[in-house]
């Protein structure tokens, strides 16, 4: 069970779930590969698990073969080294120079060029519900220090007036913001660094692992078993229950919902961590979790976010218009919408109408 310290309230996240899933899963799988080895006489393959703090989240690493351990140090060693790059209360990062600029520009490391610039395209394609200078913003609101308060109208109207994708310039590996303007990657960076540590995985020919950067779980091949993973779905109304199960191979699970991080103010009101652009306040549409699930870890994290933010009837254009992911959308009114590749995929846990999204 938790502890609710004071008015905040922390939910279970997808990873929490995965994690004990997949350490009882493992036991499980060595268990029978041991069964394989003592029949065929092949080598089974055992399973190395890491468990680092980086980027503000537990990242919980497993994976399979021979140079498995090795490739899971280097994967520890990338987390910090993107921390350190990516930050925004790390003082000596890239981006806290960036947001300390004033107006001139900054030459950036190409970790954060990568980001940024994939960020301003799915800013554009996602007509803005994807901002990366909404930082201003999510800090007033407490979300980064932990210093939690309701803005007034006019603060936000000040801070808002200091937002803005357009604004951000982006050439030759500098970044120029506007006076006053900050970003933050956190809405995708980890989707980033998911990337990154399935490129070592390939480096080091690891075929099979999965990866929890704090709720962007990273499936890399498949089980030792050749079975694909199996990867579970919070419910945001209790995270310590699953509204099902995705199975995934070779790639990416990723979940934004407002319970993940929210607090309840003087005012009785609850209010979460991601940020409509368009109104300085906490999304509310109708949406309260989302995930994506696809092949390049840095797109689904900026669409997790992205698409709680658009509600249903925009996310749900914007992948029939786009596609190339698959979504799977938790309404507030206790409905679970899939898209049809995901439909085949979902093992419904929930007794909430599943819905599949027509074409
Ligand atoms: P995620 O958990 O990936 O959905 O990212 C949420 C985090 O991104 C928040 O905690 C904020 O730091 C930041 N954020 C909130 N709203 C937005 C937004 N509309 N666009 C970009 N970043 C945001
Ligand atoms: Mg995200």
């Amino acid at each position: 069970m938790f502890d609710f310290p004071g008015d905040e309230c922390y939910n279970k996240r997808i990873d929490d779930i995965n994690q004990k899933g997949t350490t009882m899963k493992l036991r499980k799988i060595a268990a029978v590969s041991a069964a394989a080895l003592m029949l065929t006489g092949c080598a089974a393959q055992e399973p190395h698990s890491l468990e680092i703090y980086a980027m503000n989240t537990l990242m919980s690493l497993t994976a399979y073969g021979d140079n498995a351990e090795e490739a899971l140090n280097a994967i520890s060693g990338r987390m910090n080294e993107l921390e350190q790059e990516l930050s925004v209360t790390i003082p000596d990062s890239d981006i806290s120079h960036v947001n300390s600029a004033d107006g001139q520009p900054l030459q950036i490391c190409s970790d954060a060029q990568t980001i940024i610039s994939r960020a301003l395209e799915i800013s554009r394609e996602t007509d803005g519900a994807l901002d990366i200078t909404i930082y201003p913003v999510v800090r007033a609101w407490g979300f980064t220090t932990g210093e939690h308060r309701v803005p007034s109208p006019d603060e936000l109207a000040e801070l808002l007036s200091r937002t803005g994708y357009e604004s951000v310039e982006l050439s030759g590996g500098s970044v120029t913001l506007p006076a006053g303007y900050e970003i933050d990657l956190g809405a995708l960076a980890k989707g980033y660094a998911g990337d990154c540590a399935a490129g070592i995985l390939r480096e080091y020919n690891v075929s099979s692992g999965i990866l929890n950067l704090g709720g962007n779980v990273c499936a890399i091949g498949s089980k030792p078993d050749g079975s694909p993973w199996k990867i579970a779905v919070a419910d945001p109304d209790d995270s310590m229950q699953y509204l099902g199960i995705i199975t995934a191979q070779d790639e990416f699970v990723v979940t934004s919902g407002k319970y993940e991080r929210c607090f309840t103010a003087d005012d009785g009101k609850t209010y979460h961590h991601i940020i409509d652009p368009a109104t300085g306040y906490p999304s509310e549409n109708g949406v309260s979790a989302v995930t994506i699930v696809g092949k390049s870890g840095i797109e689904c994290d900026a669409l997790s976010t992205a698409m709680l933010v658009s509600g249903e009837e925009r996310a749900c254009d914007f992948w029939r218009e786009h596609g190339g992911f698959e979504m799977l959308l938790v309404t507030d009114d206790g409905r679970v919408l899939l898209t049809p590749g995901l439909a085949e995929r979902f093992t419904s846990k929930t007794a909430r109408d599943v819905i599949t999204i027509s074409n």
